[in-house]
């Protein structure tokens, strides 16, 4: 292994074929943000277009903007541009709610649309919202069904014919390990069950093709790598095949084949409109739309490339000089999504010292310092510059003073 050093990291980034994107974003200077796998920076066009929306058409053509400006049609509108962005043929994908609610809708629609099987498979580990909404249903529907959360090594081995649905993270929140989504699929659809991706940690750091591997259902946020801003809404996606059977239970009244006829009975919408539940988040919407305009602009293909070449150059200078940390992240650059865990049993106190330098990342507990590359506004340079800086935090212990060891209550 050849030594690194602050020049390497410089020509990199003068050679970078994504460096013009950096200047779309809104980045404080001497800010190095490795948390955009959490909650993504904001582009520079967002708050001008927000204020657009807020001022002419909330403010100046208020309800008649429903229809002028086709506040209604945005939740499949956005869905068809995130359907782009993974690999999915118009009308299949819908941006609405929060990936929470949307994993209850879709894991209900799987378990009518596969009777008679009793099992819902997923991962111990597992982003913990996606465990609990499981359970949630399983509890709402008694012993129709059941959870079984195994270790990861052990999940395809339990894939059976009582299998209703498998539900995993393509990129796992702490580890970043990534799942072959394409024999995955087929090994979930042998046994006939139906296969749920969670894109959250994937969409917008790497091409996705989900229609290609015949996913039957997928969820995902964007408010992580879509840079859509904090809380932004989210998206489904059923697979075309699926959506003249597909039936959520959140039946409301956007979700409705005439919502402007006020039935008394419900009848669900044709196609992926029947996702909706209510009235959709406007302002919202119109912060993801930048910034899926400025993702669309770009060759995913050419993102993950950089994504790749940034978490194996990391690893290699935590291998060449922080003998602190293991790493907890899969080492081949194939298997592993767009960040890099180390872990450390005082890595609470360490990003917090790291973050009081101005250099972001986060921990997840107990022991995950978590590091997240985003090719279109990190540069090489970033990554020299963050263990430079760990080096100086963990041979001098500057981690361990008060301030640093007092956890606060978001991490
Ligand atoms: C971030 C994330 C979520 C977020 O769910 P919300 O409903 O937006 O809070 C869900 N699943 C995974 C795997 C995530 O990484």
């Amino acid at each position: 292994m050849t030594s690194l050093n602050r020049e390497t990291f410089e020509i990199l980034d003068l050679n970078d074929s994504l460096a013009f994107m950096r200047s779309e974003f809104s980045l404080q200077d001497g800010l190095i943000y490795l948390d955009g796998n959490s909650l993504g920076v904001l582009p520079k066009a967002t708050a001008s277009h927000v204020s657009e929306v807020i001022q002419q058409q909330w403010g100046v053509d208020l309800i008649r903007s429903w229809n002028c400006h086709q506040w209604m049609q945005k939740p499949t509108e956005l869905g068809d541009k995130i359907g782009r962005l993974v690999g999915a043929e118009m009308g299949q994908v819908l941006v609405c709610d929060t990936t929470s609610v949307n994993i209850f809708k879709l894991a209900a629609a799987a378990v009518k649309m596969r009777p008679g099987r009793s099992k819902l498979i997923t991962e111990t580990g597992n982003f913990a919202t996606d465990l609990y909404l499981l359970q949630g249903l399983a509890k709402l529907l008694g012993d129709q069904v059941q959870v079984v959360a195994l270790p990861r090594d052990q999940v395809l081995n339990a894939i059976d014919d009582d299998t209703a649905l498998v539900l995993l993270t393509h990129v796992h929140f702490k580890t970043g390990a990534m799942w072959n989504m394409a024999s995955v699929t087929e090994l979930a659809q042998k046994s006939g069950a139906l296969m749920m991706w969670d894109l959250s940690h994937s969409v917008g750091a790497m091409p996705i093709c989900l229609d290609h591997v015949s996913a039957d259902l997928a969820v995902g946020c964007t408010y992580k790598y879509l840079n859509g801003g904090p809380g932004s809404p989210a998206f489904v996606y059923v697979a075309k095949r699926h959506l003249a059977e597909f039936q959520q239970p959140l039946t409301g009244w956007i979700g409705h084949a005439k919502p402007f006829d006020f039935e008394d009975d419900y009848e669900g919408a044709a196609g992926i409109q029947q996702a909706m539940c209510g009235t959709p988040a406007v302002l919202a919407n119109a912060a993801l739309e930048v910034s899926l305009d400025l993702m669309l602009e770009v060759d995913m293909q050419a993102v993950r490339s950089k994504s790749m070449h940034m978490g194996k150059l990391f690893i290699e200078l935590i291998q060449q000089r922080c003998p602190w940390f293991i790493i907890g992240s899969p080492t081949n650059d194939e298997h592993r999504g767009s960040q890099v865990s180390l872990t450390h049993l005082q890595g609470y106190a360490i990003i917090q010292a790291l973050i009081a330098r101005n250099i972001v990342g986060d921990f997840r507990a107990p022991d995950n310092l978590r590091f997240g590359f985003t090719p279109l506004y990190l540069r090489y340079v970033d990554l020299w510059d963050t263990v430079d800086a760990l080096v100086d935090i963990m041979s001098n212990e500057s981690w361990n003073q008060p301030q640093f060891l007092q956890q606060q209550a978001v991490t």
